[in-house]
């Protein structure tokens, strides 16, 4: 099976150049009237992690948003842009990543994922899960992910973007019933992707986030665009622009241990400029997290301290206690004893209890949590060459 993934340069967000690609990017999957028919309801779902401004490239960027808008309507969907962002109120979340402008100026209607619907997964991993009552009531999804590092999975992209269908504090207990347990977690992720197909998944590689992601990492310039209507063939193209080896990218190497499509780029039909011309070599990864060669999980659990990455507290700590709120097995705590102490001391990490889900990392907005590698995944990394500087 050839899964088509078509490819475009685009070097920034001027609209008449968005619009421009866009419109090359889709021409050889047959357009946007391929995916949208005349009076279909159309969810577009960017990447509305946190409300920080478009040029962190935490969230999808407004100008993609926009044009894709305009092409859905151009196809006679009617639009709605949602999803639930990490931290936050979802409009105060879209205001501040210019996506509620966006939104307002082509006047489609803002759909934050608020309401939550139980669904079963026949032979998922995860037998029920809750989702946003508005993925499952929209005709068609499209998904607009941005390409990211993330310090859980590896990376995040279109499969993982999906996750922000899940509402809320939900997504907490999702981390939680997996524990360290990645590839539960992964499984999950594409499980997820399965049942709620987007028809097309656009993503924003124009600017990209290079290492401490998906929240506090830094922007890298990468001048592309790519969609395809298949999630992992999406994020096949994108990690190999990257530089990102598989054994790294969770939902990758989970979709190729359980036998799903689209994981190899030789069975992808490439369409656009060539992969070649896009590709990088300067792409920084997030830290590895974990040594992935199998161990069981009892003795991944007896040796974590050494074998895993361990979130830490630096000095950028406001103590705002957001990352306290939102740890999955409440292992965090704020002491108020130490209000006139040094900041970053008045929060503290119960790393028993720590599943390394780095969710505190993600959602922290002073960037004030960094990874320290544990001895054992530090030698491990050395002996093998990984790359995380
Ligand atoms: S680490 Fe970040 S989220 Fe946690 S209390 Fe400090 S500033 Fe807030
Ligand atoms: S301390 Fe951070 S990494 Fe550990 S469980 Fe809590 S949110 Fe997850």
């Amino acid at each position: 099976m050839n899964l088509p993934v078509s490819l475009q340069s685009l070097q920034d967000y001027d609209p008449e150049r968005v619009q421009n690609a866009l419109h090359l990017l889709l021409e050889p999957l047959g357009g946007i009237g391929h995916y949208v028919k005349p009076g279909q309801n159309v969810l577009i779902k960017p990447n509305l992690l946190a409300g920080k401004a478009p040029e962190k490239a935490v969230t999808t960027h407004p100008e993609i948003v926009r044009q894709v808008i305009l092409l859905v309507q151009s196809a006679g969907g009617n639009v709605s842009v949602g999803d639930s962002p990490g931290l936050g109120k979802p409009e105060s979340v879209a205001r501040k990543c210019g996506i509620l402008d966006v939104v307002e100026e082509t006047g489609v209607r803002f759909a934050p994922f608020e309401e939550s619907v139980p669904i079963s997964l026949e032979a998922g991993t995860f037998h029920h899960l809750e989702v946003a009552r508005e993925a499952l009531e929209t005709d068609v999804i499209i998904n607009l992910p941005k390409l990211k590092t993330h310090q859980m999975m590896g990376y995040t992209g279109a499969v993982k973007n999906l996750f922000g269908l899940v509402v809320g504090m939900r997504k907490v207990r999702l981390h939680l019933q997996a524990g360290t347990d990645k590839a539960f977690f992964a499984l999950m992720l594409l499980e997820l992707s399965e049942r709620f197909k987007p028809v097309l998944s656009i993503m924003d590689a124009v600017v990209g986030m290079e290492g401490n992601g998906p929240g506090n990492g830094d922007p890298i310039q990468l001048g592309a665009l790519l969609a395809s209507s298949h999630p992992v063939a999406l994020d096949t193209v994108a990690t190999s622009m990257v530089g990102l080896a598989e054994k790294n990218v969770w939902t990758q190497k989970i979709a190729r241990e359980t036998g799903r499509q689209g994981v190899s780029l030789k069975e992808l039909k490439l369409h656009g400029v060539p992969l070649a011309s896009l590709q990088t070599s300067r792409f920084r990864p997030a830290k590895n997290s974990d040594i992935n060669f199998g161990l069981p999980i009892p003795v991944k659990n007896l040796l974590k301290n050494a074998i895993t990455a361990q979130p830490e507290i630096t000095r950028a700590c406001q103590r705002c206690g957001h990352c306290v709120t939102h740890c999955p097995p409440e292992a965090m705590t704020l002491d108020p004893t130490k209000a006139g102490a040094l900041a970053s001391q008045g929060v503290r990490i119960d790393y028993g209890r720590c599943i390394r889900c780095f969710c505190c990392q993600e959602l922290c907005p002073h960037g004030a949590i960094t990874t320290r590698q544990g001895i054992l995944l530090r030698l491990s990394d050395f002996i093998s060459g990984h790359k995380s500087k």
